[in-house]
């Protein structure tokens, strides 16, 4: 059986790779302590298995929703950026429900990169970020993030011919696997940088509400101009203990 050379661009799947050891060594006897895969390990909140609950009953949820999504769900999506972030969106066009952030990010690809364009992604960083491109039939090329620099890519460094062949660079704060926080004037440059190399930013933020000690972050959307070059996805599953369910929104940019 032959297999698509796309396939074979792929490296391993660090998970699975990850998951195998593990299993090698709770064989062996060993109480492992997990640093893998990012995972609540505590349930979903009930009232929101309680919502679902009485949604899965409803027949009125039984068919297709709009291409668009449900527009009760983009509401609410619209309210809560409101709310939280102080983000203005139009619920009618700056507003995609998607199927998790991973399926979401790994689509962006498939939407903006040809065979001699770049995705400009952190490193270390969440493997879609990487793998996503490769699967597009495109190049990701990995940003360093520097420890000097509060764990953000030094984006002054990144010049010349992989600058022209960008189009899209992914940036997630508080960041996986690091824990960083967004270092001040990040998401500032990044807007300039997607401004001068026609980029489009694509923040990840599935641990906006994920952090410790009275520290609130940001959406990248709240930064001046970040609507007019960049998208950010939004997820559920890290915030409200549902990695299971995979349900995000992709807002901003309406393009
Ligand atoms: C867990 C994780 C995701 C996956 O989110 P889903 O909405 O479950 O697809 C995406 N990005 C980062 C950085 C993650 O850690």
């Amino acid at each position: 059986m032959q297999t698509s050379s796309r396939l074979d661009r792929l490296p391993p799947y660090l998970f699975a790779e990850l998951e195998r050891k593990i299993r090698e060594r709770k064989a062996a006897g060993v109480d492992v302590i997990s640093l893998g895969i990012g995972d609540p390990d505590t349930p979903t909140p009930r009232v929101v298995v309680d919502a679902l609950a009485r949604g899965a009953a409803d027949p009125g949820t039984h068919q297709y929703p709009s291409n668009r999504g449900r527009p009760e769900l983009r509401e609410a999506y619209a309210r809560f950026y409101e709310r939280r972030f102080g983000v203005t969106l139009d619920s009618e066009t700056q507003i995609i429900p998607a199927l998790g952030a991973k399926e979401c990010v790994f689509n962006l690809n498939l939407a903006f990169l040809d065979p001699d364009s770049v995705a400009l992604a952190a490193d270390p960083g969440y493997p879609v970020y990487t793998g996503g491109p490769l699967l597009a039939g495109a190049e990701a090329v990995l940003m360093p993030l520097v420890p000097e620099l509060g764990f953000g890519p030094d984006l002054g460094a990144v010049g010349g011919d992989v600058a022209r062949r960008a189009r899209l660079m992914y940036l997630n704060y508080p960041t996986n696997p690091t824990g960083a926080i967004v270092p001040d004037g990040l998401f500032e440059r990044a807007v300039e940088f997607a401004r001068e190399h026609d980029v489009l930013v694509v923040h990840d933020a599935s641990y906006t509400e994920t952090t410790f000690d009275g520290y609130v972050a940001p959406s990248f959307l709240e930064t001046p101009g970040a609507k007019e070059v960049g998208v950010e996805v939004f997820s559920l599953p890290k915030g409200w203990n549902m990695t299971g369910w995979r349900t995000a929104a992709i807002v901003g940019n309406s393009d």
